[in-house]
């Protein structure tokens, strides 16, 4: 089984086309995104079209990454989709597309990704989930945060990578 998306181009130089139906593991990107995970294959389909002396595919990656919410840590799970469109010489070879989804996927992955729209972030000062319990600490205590407001990327928590365990 083919773990990347690589596709051959002689039936798209016989027949003018290829229909891509593929998917892979997570595992071929591990550095697609700066933080979080994918979660489950990544999915490619699209079609490639012989244009000229080119090769050109057009179509859609998708599948599904893990966040944690940028002010509460919550791991939060979403679909993502990106379309795809490579062109290359019809006599390179086989098209080797992932690349192109692993910058895809790095371009598209959000920056703040918040597991509800006014979600209320930890306590600074018990670091409790203020979403779920209300221990009564009074919020922006460290001065410089806006509650509920302008989230300053400076205040952006620091997450550390996990050693990936099983
Ligand atoms: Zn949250
Ligand atoms: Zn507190």
């Amino acid at each position: 089984m083919s773990t990347d998306f690589k596709f051959p181009l002689t039936d798209v130089k016989e027949n003018g086309q290829l229909a891509v139906d593929a998917k892979t593991p997570p595992e071929t990107f591990p550095d697609a995104l700066s933080e979080g995970s994918l979660v489950g294959p990544v999915k490619l389909d699209g079609m490639i079209l012989a244009v000229d002396d080119e090769a050109a595919f057009t179509g859609t990656a998708k599948g599904r990454w893990k966040f944690e919410c940028t002010r509460c840590l919550k791991p939060i799970e979403q679909a993502w989709s990106t379309p795809i469109e490579v062109m290359v010489p019809i006599d390179g070879g086989p098209m080797d597309l992932t690349d192109e989804v692993r910058q895809s996927i790095a371009l598209i992955q959000p920056m703040k990704i918040l597991c509800k729209p006014d979600c209320k972030g930890l306590c600074e000062v018990c670091k409790k989930n203020r979403n779920e319990v209300d221990c009564g600490h009074p919020e922006g205590g460290g001065g410089d945060g806006v509650p509920g407001g302008n989230f300053t990327e400076t205040r952006k928590p620091r997450l550390t990578p996990r050693p990936h365990k099983g």
